[in-house]
This record gives C-alpha cells, structure tokens and sequence, in this order.
C-alpha cells in the first residue's frame, strides 16, 4: 500500500524520494487527459481500499520520518465517498500521530474538512485547476468538482497557514493554454498561494483519443516522433516556448514556479513540483 515514490524510474521527475499512499484505487473524475488510465485497469471506477488502520499505524514505525507521504498520485484523495466514509481523514490523522510530512494533490474542495487536521502538521495542498472555467472544466474533468468551488477552497485554505500550490496540470496547447487566462487567473487566487507548478500534456494512445474526441484542436499538436517512457511529448521547443510564457506571468505574480517532468532546469525555480519539498526540509 505504501510506495517509494518514482514513477519514471530515475527519468524526468525531480523529487526527493517520498512515500506515496493511496487511499482509492482508480478516480472518478473521469478527466480526458487522465494518465492513470493507461495503467490501472478500469480506472475511471473508484474502489474502495480495505485499509487496515493498525496495521498501517505499525508499518510507519519502521519508515523514515524525514521522507514525505505524497496523497495521493493515481486518484484523488477525495473523491465524494470521502465525506461519508473518512479514510483519507484517518490515514492523516495516523501520519501526523508520527510526525509525518504529508504532501495533498487533490481536484476537491472537501479537503477542507481536514484541515483542523492539516493546520498543524507539516502539510502542503496542491490544488489542480486546469482552467479557471467552469464550463470548459466540466468537458475537459467531467465529474470533478468545478473549478470555482476549488478557487474558493484557496482561499479558505489560506486562512490556515497551510501551504497551497496551484497546479496547472497539464498545459494542452489550443485548448487551456490562453495566457492572458492564466494571467487574470493568477490575479485572483496569487496572494492565497504560494507557488505554481506546471506540466504540459503528454499523451497516450487512450488519453489522446478522449481529448481529441472533444477538442479537435489538440489534432494539431506538434509532438516529438520519440516517446519518453511511453508518453508522447509536445515538440521541445513549442514547449519551452509555453512554460516561458507562462513562467513570466507567474513571476509577475511573485509566486515560485515548478515544473513536472519537463526536463527544463533552466526554468524552474524550486526543486520540483511538489512544494512539500519547498516549505519543509
Ligand atoms: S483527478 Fe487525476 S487521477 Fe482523477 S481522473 Fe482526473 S487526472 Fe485522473
């Protein structure tokens, strides 16, 4: 259940090693340009895990506590049943029990509901919003929460002291990729975060199929002819081109800027894109 963290074995990802947990399997969500569908089968169906609480709180003892816990990197930590059943709730209360780091990555506004939790850990949240349109994110994340009731989470969140990075993952050209969007979005949520970090899209025969069903546009895309660990990347310098773009607008706004699996050290300034590695050492 628990996992050391490096899920391109040595490749582009820049983290420091971290545990990953997650609380489900699978993610119904349901976003086009989902990767996780080209490795868990049936992802888009969100099972619940039997997770043995004693259990875990016995296997943590034996871990190092200066390596983060990273919830969670093939779902969202906080699907609906959440509410209702708690467990990503208990798994945190059990990490912060052993002093644990704990990095959240969610789509959700119902990580608020642990934040009397968070408000004392080491804790990052890393929300993702790939469009600050509400009526774009319901084609391109069908059954995730829309992004305005995340934006609001920001800022509720930033009345906790908890850190809070804005995820724009992935950057599809044509489709979210608009920067005078991204400017006048980071104009309102810049001072409830404190980082931004960035991906472009990398597609996968299933992802690409579902993305360009719905936004024809993403047929256009220049990738490069050589795949990196399967996945197809946008051509390096169309690329660097748009990071740039978007790193001086967040620049602009005070704000670090990370990059994930992109390869470019001349961009990025924090280590990677995770900010638990940014806030605690
Ligand atoms: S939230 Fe993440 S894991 Fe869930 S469907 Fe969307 S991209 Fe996939």
């Amino acid at each position: 259940m628990i996992k050391l963290f490096d899920p391109w074995k040595g490749g582009f990802c820049t983290c420091l090693p971290k545990y990953t947990l997650n609380p489900y399997t699978g993610c119904n969500h349901r976003c086009l340009y989902c990767y996780i569908t080209s490795y868990i089968k049936d992802a888009f169906r969100l099972r619940l895990k039997r997770i043995n609480f004693k259990g875990l709180e016995k296997k943590i003892k034996g871990l190092k506590k200066d390596i983060p816990f990273s919830l969670s990197n093939s779902s969202d930590p906080y699907p609906l049943v959440e509410e209702k059943l708690g467990i990503t709730r208990k798994v945190l209360e059990i990490l912060k029990k052993d002093g644990f780091k704990v990095s959240i990555i969610t789509k959700s506004a119902l990580v608020l509901k642990d934040l009397d939790i968070m408000k004392d850990m080491k804790a990052t949240i890393s929300f993702t919003i790939t469009t600050p349109d509400d009526e774009m994110a319901r084609k391109l994340e069908p059954h995730a929460p829309p992004p305005s009731m995340r934006i609001n989470a920001i800022k509720e969140i930033s009345r906790y002291n908890i850190p809070v990075c804005l995820r724009i993952d992935p950057v599809i050209p044509f489709v979210n990729d608009k920067i005078d969007v991204i400017d006048d979005f980071l104009k309102e949520v810049s001072p409830y975060i404190k980082m931004v970090s960035v991906s472009t899209y990398k597609a996968r025969p299933d992802n690409f199929k579902r993305l360009s069903g719905m936004f024809k546009e993403v047929k256009r895309i220049k990738f490069e002819k050589k795949k990196i660990r399967g996945y197809r990347y946008i051509e390096r310098e169309i690329r660097h081109g748009i990071l740039l773009k978007i790193k001086e607008v967040v620049k602009n706004h005070n704000l670090k800027f990370g990059l994930c699996r992109e390869g470019f050290d001349d961009l990025k300034d924090t280590l990677s894109c995770d900010p638990i590695f940014e806030h605690f050492e």
